[in-house]
């Protein structure tokens, strides 16, 4: 069965038992302090099991691309290693929101895998929860143990411990214990020797859990300890790789069809040969696997960057270009060339992967360009540090800067280094990695209490589309405290004007004024868990009282020109540049604006000039906002909204129309583009190949720039004599410059000439040695020349030039090679041990150094002094 079907199967199994077939999630999460990325199928649905949001489908079915390379679920370093753990994989779901429970869920799945799938009974376990006698002292589940009882033989069904069989998204959230089926794809014959009920969750590549049923019923709070939720939930995430490898009758996820088509360009691409070696063989699976990873990753709209997630998805990218490098000897990219393929098997069930190709391909390209040289750079350094080290084993903290300066791997330092018999001092290394992670990490850490519930009212309303001003009671609030804000409260109301930071628009400021006219600032919002969350300094005295909530009218109004702007920006650059721009990412201050999108070269002045004055038309041309609040995605669509990649878009959505311009988006506008008053680029560049971006301003903040520049320009003409052409007055300014400059160069030069005839003319033989030491009137540069031009044909000279320029002093010592190393004389000694006299110091090669100093009073005695080394 192809893996196309597979994926179908499933879904239309429970489209017949009445569930509703959803899109996946993006799998880079956006506005969600707590996740990088999607892990599970439940992340996109948590705000369900909270009760924070209204339940619109209570069964659900789909397929999510999920990603365990950080947090709670971190299965980078298994990946290559084993055949059935991956970085990016996409998890076969089914979900009950307050519907059905145990009874439905077990059934299902054992009806879908043997019945439909026909997967063989007798080679499936099942696990129940055991209980727990720690802090949470939980009961064994004799719901499901019954259940499965009635399916399964007993000796089928295994008790698990919590690690195993009790379910946590994280440390704090929706929980629940589980039932997980394993299958056992072993020989005949290996089965008859040693029981697969031994195996389960044993780690064994043969014996996998493929399907995991969650029962949600608790929520983990702050300080450790469960409590029910509102309602009882499924959650179910079956892992489709391995479901795809026992369906395909192999043993190795990386024999399905899903991997084997990459695996294939791989081997014809790097002449490597899959199954013959295993270091070969891990490095092949490695790339197969990240690929997918980092071209998901890309395609929701996560670059690779320095930080934050961007910063994970280099480094997953590079872990694959390292494999490559030191497994298959290749040290030219060549994983960009694997998203075609990628693209074939996987372009039909996710579109945004065949849609985005060219970007995709690009900014992996120049990754690896960038990476390679990086590690070519890496081994130089790794040369000299070997040269350089004085025993055979190489300092932690050297191989640690490396790493974290130059991006160079530690296993392949530890690698060279072996291989030309030398130890790295792995403790030092893990040392000074712990330490920065620490530092990190205490930057960054949060605590936050548990909520204060002050109403059960779970109905939250978001008025701020129609007033700036509303009366609002709090409904909850919590501590938060962070090394990076301090202690921070944070407010939950029953309604709010408030918009919370999302669509790349930054959070509403503000205040709250109590009945007494205490007044409490509102400093930014947020969403968490579908609630809009506001952040104060200080908790109002009187919690429970009503407060007039107010949000700052200035900073709205230039965030929402900023924010209707941008809109413009994109409808602009799409009918300048072409439909092959795609929105890549924007942030709306209320200072300015950033747009990035994809497009292959910089913009013209031209094309920039272009832009501005389509956007300024429609400004002029005084567009009234035309929203919708509640239309069907696909009504929208149809309407020709624009969608942007890697967002999250539910059933219904909200349409923004100024004009022609018409995108799906939940941020604030003005009313009509006529009070966005003006649009002014200020910057255009590259964020990564083929990624451009643009910083924009709108409103006054293009009043104070214009208002900036026409006072420069006054001052300039004031410094012109108050000329009616500066232009003119400054080009003439710089062809007098060059002139002047040319003037003093070929003076020098004659100087210089003068000089060195003068000099010849000094030198004395002392000892057999050329010699002199003098001040001179030129600069360090010139000294250097001129040292260097006396010295060229002798082979006996010993020249100590000092110079005097702003009050600091300088020596520059010259000692003929054969000279140096005949009398076994060391100039960056000299001048080091001069630099005394100068209240200063330096160094250099022995033929030629030079000392600084801020002691220009001593020049004649180190003159004098250096004679002794002539004795
Ligand atoms: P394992 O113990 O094998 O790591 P898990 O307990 O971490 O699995 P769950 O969190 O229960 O897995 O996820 C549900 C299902 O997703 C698993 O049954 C498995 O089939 C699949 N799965 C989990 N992690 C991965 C991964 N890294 N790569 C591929 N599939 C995975
Ligand atoms: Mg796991």
């Amino acid at each position: 069965m192809t893996s196309q079907k597979v994926r179908e199967q499933f879904l239309n199994f429970f489209k017949s038992k009445e569930h509703k077939i959803v899109q996946s999630a993006p799998m880079v999460m956006k506005n969600d302090p707590t996740l990088m990325f999607t892990n599970a199928g439940m992340n996109q649905f948590k705000e369900f099991f909270l009760g924070n949001s209204v339940v619109r489908s209570k069964r659900v079915t789909d397929t999510q691309k999920c990603l365990r390379v950080s947090g709670k679920h971190n299965d980078l370093e298994e990946v290559g290693k084993d055949t059935y753990h991956h970085t990016m994989f996409e998890m076969l779901g089914n979900w009950s929101f307050g519907d059905y429970f145990k009874k439905e869920a077990i059934q299902w799945a054992w009806e879908l895998l043997t019945e439909v799938y026909g997967i063989d009974k007798d080679s499936l376990y099942v696990s129940v929860f055991e209980g727990s006698d720690d802090a949470d002292n939980l009961k064994m589940d004799q719901e499901a143990y019954d259940l499965w009882k009635a399916i399964v033989p007993e000796d089928r069904i295994i008790m698990g411990n919590k690690k195993d069989n009790f379910w946590e998204m994280g440390d704090q959230g929706p929980c629940g214990p589980c039932s997980e089926i394993h299958v056992d794809i072993r020989s005949k014959e290996e089965k008859s020797k040693v029981s697969g009920a031994s195996l389960v969750n044993q780690d064994h590549p043969l014996v996998v859990e493929i399907w995991n049923l969650v029962f949600m019923q608790y929520n983990r709070k702050a300080n450790g300890q469960l409590e029910d939720l509102p309602n009882k939930h499924i959650d179910t995430g079956m892992g489709f790789e391995r479901l795809c490898m026992v369906l395909q009758d192999v043993q190795s996820n990386y024999d399905t069809d899903v991997f084997t088509p990459l695996i294939r360009e791989i081997e014809t691409i790097t002449n490597a040969k899959y199954g013959k070696e295993e270091d070969v063989d891990i490095a092949i699976r490695v790339i197969a696997d990240h690929v997918r990873a980092v071209a998901f990753s890309i395609a929701d709209g996560q670059l690779p960057s320095n930080t934050g997630a961007g910063y994970v998805i280099r480094r997953i990218l590079r872990r694959a270009i390292r494999y490559g490098f030191t497994f298959l000897n290749i040290n030219k990219p060549f994983i960009y060339r694997l998203v075609k393929v990628l693209g074939e098997s996987m372009g039909k069930a996710f579109p945004e992967l065949k849609q985005q190709y060219q970007l995709i391909e690009n900014v992996i390209k120049e990754e690896e360009n960038s990476f390679l040289s990086t590690l070519e750079q890496g081994l130089i350094l790794l040369d000299s540090v070997i040269k350089t080290s004085k025993d055979k084993t190489i300092d932690g903290s050297k191989a640690f800067e490396l790493y974290d300066t130059f991006g160079f791997p530690i296993d392949l330092t530890a690698l060279i280094l072996e291989e030309k018999g030398y130890e790295l001092d792995v403790d030092g290394f893990e040392k000074a990695l712990k330490a920065q992670k620490d530092r990190s990490r205490a930057a960054s850490e949060t605590s936050k209490e548990d909520w204060t519930i002050l109403s059960e009212d779970a109905e939250q309303e978001f008025i701020g589309y129609d007033s700036l001003e509303a009366n609002v009671k709090l409904v909850k609030y919590r501590k938060v405290t962070s090394k990076k804000d301090g202690d921070q409260y944070q407010l939950v109301f029953n309604l709010t004007p408030f918009y919370a930071e999302g669509g790349g628009q930054v959070g509403d400021k503000g205040y709250l004024e109590a009945t007494n006219g205490d007044v409490t600032y509102i400093t930014d919002t947020k969403k968490e868990n579908n609630e809009i969350v506001h952040f104060s300094e200080n908790l109002p005295k009187d919690v429970s009282g009503t407060f007039k909530a107010s949000v700052d009218k200035k900073q709205r109004w230039r965030t929402a020109s900023n924010h209707t702007a941008t809109h413009l920006l994109h409808q602009a650059l799409r009918e300048v540049l072409g439909n092959h721009v795609e929105q890549k990412g924007s942030a709306v201050h209320s200072k300015y604006l950033r747009f990035d999108f994809s497009h292959f070269s910089k913009l013209t002045v031209e094309e920039l000039r272009a832009v501005e004055n389509f956007v300024n038309a429609r400004i002029e041309g005084q567009l009234p906002l035309e929203e919708n609040r509640n239309i069907a995605i696909k009504d929208a669509m149809a309407e020709g909204a624009m969608a942007l990649f890697g967002e999250k878009y539910g059933d219904t959505v909200r349409t923004v129309r100024f004009g022609q311009s018409i995108e799906l988006c939940g941020g604030t506008h003005v009313k009509n583009t006529g009070d966005i008053w003006h649009f002014k680029i200020t910057s255009e560049g590259a964020v990564a190949a083929g990624i451009r971006r643009i910083e924009a301003i709108t409103s006054d903040a293009v009043k104070d720039f214009y208002f900036k520049n026409n006072r420069a320009l006054f001052e300039i003409r004031d410094l012109l004599n108050n000329t009616k052409e500066p232009v003119k007055a400054v080009v003439a300014l710089q062809d007098e410059n060059i002139q002047l400059k040319k003037q003093v160069e070929s003076l020098l030069k004659d100087k210089a000439k003068g000089l060195k005839t003068d000099l010849l003319n000094e030198l004395t033989t002392v000892n057999g040695v050329k010699f002199l030491a003098k001040k001179v009137d030129i600069d360090a540069g010139g000294i250097k020349d001129l040292s260097f031009e006396i010295g060229s044909n002798k082979q006996d000279l010993f020249l100590l030039l000092a110079s005097e320029k702003d009050g600091k002093a300088i020596l520059s010592c010259y000692i003929s090679k054969e000279l140096a190393f005949e009398r076994n004389l060391n100039a960056g000694t000299i001048v080091r041990e001069l630099g005394k006299y100068i209240q200063g110091g330096g160094g250099g090669q022995p033929f030629f150094a030079t000392a600084g100093g801020k002691n220009p009073a001593g020049i004649p005695e180190a003159l004098e002094a250096v004679k002794a080394y002539l004795k």
